[in-house]
């Protein structure tokens, strides 16, 4: 007798949905916190002559050489950090989990934040504490301190600054955080390119230490293309659970035309800085809108009504993140991508509209 799909997949699978992108077809997306921006014209046609040389009939230099010592010039990370390169920081994330998997032990994160820390706990059998952040989202240090005690958890999460908050918490409530554990900590700086401070020069310098980044959010997110600084130690072992080849050539080539260019990266972080602070100056200005201080490329409101305001805007032709129901701190929360000037400006237009 044969096994049926539901006999054979593991019950914590059958019990959940498969991560949802939401359709954004005819929309100004800004959901996802993308750069807005593409390559300038001139530009992609150089991109273009430099993949066309690429030998795509061979597998990928498998550790990622070239791009790891590009990554290192352009962002400074320590000679004593190894670099580990993965299909996204999500891919990390996968790799991270799937080393530390042994029975019973706890991934612990902050909560709200990114739902792929708790997603990849329930996939790789790890148990999941999720520590709640206050009412304004900053970190409950007693409560974590105590919560990392009574668990000792093998790894912790922490999105910095945090999505879907926005905040960065002060470094040295994150550093208290780094002395305690008596795991790995893992510090997400996916939005680092927005953000104010960051970690990156204590990589491989402190040993329970991981830094995490992301090329998505500066302008690369189709090449899904994330990288990890920690001790030799750390990156020895998780480079084992990393599967051969797990980046392309095509991306490890416009990984490494995109850092010798990085300076049309950081212009446009730097435009997405000042529209982010345009942005929320204007959605504080509306009735009821309380807007929540951000350090990346999105800006996290709580308003009077948020599923309406969230159907209104996409009736409007916009697609945001409506973060209600997501968490009971999330209540009526939306989350603005901060797009092009053109794209805020029509934000701004229907909101006016709308609310
Ligand atoms: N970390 C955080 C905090 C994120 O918000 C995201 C994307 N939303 C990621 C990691 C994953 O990014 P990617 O896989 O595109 O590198």
């Amino acid at each position: 007798m044969k096994q049926s799909v539901e006999q054979l997949v593991r019950p914590e699978i059958l019990a959940i949905g498969a991560y949802h992108v939401a359709d954004a077809t005819g929309l100004i997306k800004l959901d996802a916190m993308e750069n807005p921006y593409r390559l300038p014209a001139e530009l992609n046609a150089e991109l273009a002559a430099t993949l066309a040389e690429v030998a795509i009939n061979r597998y990928p230099d498998p550790s990622g050489g070239g791009v790891k010592e590009a990554l290192r010039a352009a962002y400074a990370i320590p000679d004593a950090a190894e670099v580990l390169l993965g299909n996204g920081s999500d891919e990390l994330i996968t790799l991270i989990t799937q080393a530390l998997a042994r029975p019973g032990a706890k991934l612990m994160a902050l909560e709200p934040s990114f739902v792929m820390y708790r997603m990849n706990a329930l996939l790789s059998g790890l148990e999941y504490v999720g520590v709640p952040l206050t009412a304004d989202f900053a970190i409950d240090l007693p409560a974590t301190l105590a919560a990392i005690d009574a668990h000792r958890p093998a790894v912790l999460f922490i999105a910095y600054p945090n999505n879907p908050t926005g905040n960065r918490y002060p470094r040295e409530t994150v550093e208290a955080l780094i002395e305690a554990a008596p795991g790995l900590v893992v510090v997400d700086e996916a939005y680092q390119a927005f953000a104010d401070d960051s970690f990156m020069s204590d990589a491989g310098r402190r040993d329970n230490l991981l830094v995490m980044r992301t090329l998505s959010k500066i302008g690369l997110a189709g090449i899904r293309l994330g990288y990890a600084a920690t001790s030799p130690a750390w990156a020895r072992e998780l480079d084992k659970v990393r599967p051969p080849y797990n980046v392309n050539v095509l991306t490890q080539a416009v990984a490494r035309f995109a850092l010798e260019h990085r300076a049309v990266f950081d212009e446009q972080a730097a435009i997405l800085r000042a529209e982010r602070a345009r942005l929320a100056e204007a959605l504080a200005a509306r009735p009821g809108f309380t807007v929540f201080p951000s350090e990346a490329n999105f800006v996290t409101v709580r308003v009077p009504d948020a599923p309406a305001l969230f159907a209104g805007l996409k009736a409007a032709g916009i697609l945001i993140k409506n973060l209600h129901g997501a968490h009971p701190l999330l209540s009526h929360c939306l989350r603005f991508t901060v797009g092009s000037p053109a794209e805020n400006d029509a934000v701004l237009a229907a909101l006016a509209q709308l609310s």
